[in-house]
């Protein structure tokens, strides 16, 4: 899923320092499980938003309201006449809710109320971690499910780089080195002949440096 951070309280505080009538639209899935945009961020949002106003003398009218996903017409729809009722948005979905948003209502001023950081899991309580860089072009088969694109700080398709120590990684000695965990992984599956093949030159034109991506899925259009 996609992890995001809720953004500074004066950031935002500034985003919206000329409107009267704010409203904070969670969104909730991805941001509401890893706690930056869900419903009770937004809540806590637009509370922190109503009494740092009125703590300088500046009451607005703050409101809040979460939807399913704002990454979707189907759940944006519905709010039309909510967003219309307000002079702007402080959407605390990911970046692609906050431009759904934007894009949906265009005379509208939507701010970004989180960072959005990066794909990832939570491994435990408190600990988001990412896994994925969606370079569109998987080779998770190839490195027992271990990838090397996100999770190698060089992000090198034949490793490891030689600076390991302790399974850790060079770069960063709390980070385990991608490539020990391919290894162990390969070990357990018993395939760690694999370890001994070259993989090609990565075909980066799938990735994001090829510029905005699309996929269009002829068997699913109207
Ligand atoms: S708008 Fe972003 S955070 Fe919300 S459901 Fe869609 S992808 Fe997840
Ligand atoms: S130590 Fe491992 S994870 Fe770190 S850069 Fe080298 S190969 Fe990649």
């Amino acid at each position: 899923m996609i992890i995001a951070q809720r953004k500074p309280l004066e950031e935002i505080k500034e985003m919206v320092a000329s409107y009267e009538k704010v409203l904070v639209l969670g969104c909730g899935t991805c941001v509401a499980v890893c706690f930056a945009g869900g419903e009770k961020e937004a809540k806590l949002l637009a509370s922190e938003l109503r009494m740092a106003r009125q703590m300088e003398g500046k009451p607005t009218q703050i409101i809040d309201h979460t939807i399913q996903r704002q990454c979707e017409w189907e759940f944006i729809d519905p709010i039309k006449e909510l967003v219309a009722s307000v002079d702007a948005v402080v959407s605390t979905a990911c970046g692609i809710g906050v431009q759904g948003m934007a894009e949906r209502f265009e005379d509208k001023p939507i701010f970004p109320g989180v960072n959005t950081t990066f794909l990832g899991m939570p491994v435990q309580p408190g600990e988001f971690v990412e896994r994925c860089q969606a370079c569109g072009d998987c080779i998770l088969d190839l490195t027992g499910g271990v990838c090397p694109v996100a999770r190698c700080a060089k992000s090198l398709m034949n490793g490891p780089c030689g600076g390991s120590q302790n399974g850790k990684c060079e770069v960063n000695p709390e980070t385990p080195c991608a490539w020990q965990l391919i290894y162990d992984r390969l070990a357990k599956l018993g395939q760690l002949e694999r370890m001994m093949e070259i993989m090609p030159a990565k075909d980066w034109s799938t990735s994001r440096d090829g510029g905005l991506r699309k996929i269009i899925r002829e068997d699913l259009k109207l």
